[in-house]
């Protein structure tokens, strides 16, 4: 058809068959944009030397990193970020942040010069109707995130942009949140939740002066134990009231950062997808890395 007679046909149209026509345009070119639908992460980072130490746990995030798709961008939620309020990371060139201490000097030499991306920090904005998220132009990369995509992204070429979690809210808050953001995985969204099911500093006990040699508390082994069968059975329900699910994930999460994580990846996950577990260890007495891929 010439673009004359087209504009002509398009005249010729009563206003809802153009709005129709319209509607049915931007349908296509939306679907042209879209991908296969992207995998699911929570991911426990454990011990910030997992970034650079060649160890079983960084060789499974590796091995499990190369079997993704490759991302257009990653969403990034890490127990290391908390503010008043929901942010995304706003920065183009996102700084690597050594957000501990009393690491050897080249776990601070570490950089994770990956871009931010413009594009997902507005279509995180958009997509998400429960809270107004606000842009952060100081955070960069946490170790949270870097430890991780280090691992299994050691080129830093996908870009990738944080979000926060807000301190002031409860865990039906972040599922929810995290719920409206689904969409973002058919369009080549890689979301990460990064942070660790069992996590209290208050009852560590190394074995053999390795922090990341196998050994858990029989609360911690039970917490574990149960936080997976909720997950394989799609109980949310149970893992969004976390706090009244007895004393073994009571002493598991004593504070709500490094679990909340895990409820970004389960409220995206949709019912037909399967579950799987990598790292499923508990160390350190009171740690456990297990992490999990759904897809
Ligand atoms: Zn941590």
């Amino acid at each position: 058809m010439q673009r004359k007679e087209f504009i002509k046909s398009l005249g010729l149209l009563p206003l809802t068959g153009l709005a129709m026509k319209l509607n049915s345009l931007n349908e296509i070119l939306n679907k042209g944009a879209n991908t296969e639908t992207m995998p699911l992460l929570f991911v426990g980072h454990g011990n910030p030397m997992n970034a650079i130490e060649d160890n079983a746990f960084s060789r499974e995030m590796k091995a499990v990193g190369k079997s993704l798709p490759k991302p257009k961008a990653i969403l990034m939620v890490s127990a290391h970020w908390e503010t008043q309020g929901t942010f995304v990371t706003a920065q183009d060139s996102p700084p690597t942040i050594h957000d501990f201490g009393g690491f050897p000097k080249a776990l601070f030499d570490t950089q994770y010069p990956a871009p931010g991306s413009k594009w997902l920090r507005e279509e995180t904005q958009k997509t998400a109707t429960l809270t107004n998220i606000e842009l952060d132009e100081h955070w960069g990369f946490d170790h949270g995130c870097w430890s991780v995509t280090k691992n299994m992204f050691p080129n830093a070429n996908v870009p990738i942009i944080q979000l926060s979690l807000d301190y002031t809210k409860d865990a039906q808050y972040h599922y929810d949140l995290a719920k409206q953001l689904t969409a973002l995985r058919k369009k080549g969204v890689l979301v990460i939740g990064s942070g660790n099911m069992v996590h209290n500093f208050g009852y560590v006990q190394i074995k053999n002066n390795d922090f990341n040699a196998p050994f858990g508390h029989d609360w911690a082994i039970s917490a574990n134990e149960k936080f997976k069968k909720y997950i394989s059975s799609n109980d949310h329900k149970s893992l969004i009231n976390y706090k009244n699910q007895g004393k073994d994930i009571n002493l598991a999460v004593p504070t709500p950062e490094h679990y909340l994580p895990l409820l970004y990846t389960l409220a995206m996950k949709e019912k037909n997808e399967t579950v799987s577990f990598f790292n499923d260890v508990p160390l350190a007495g009171s740690f456990s890395m297990t992490s999990v891929i759904i897809k």
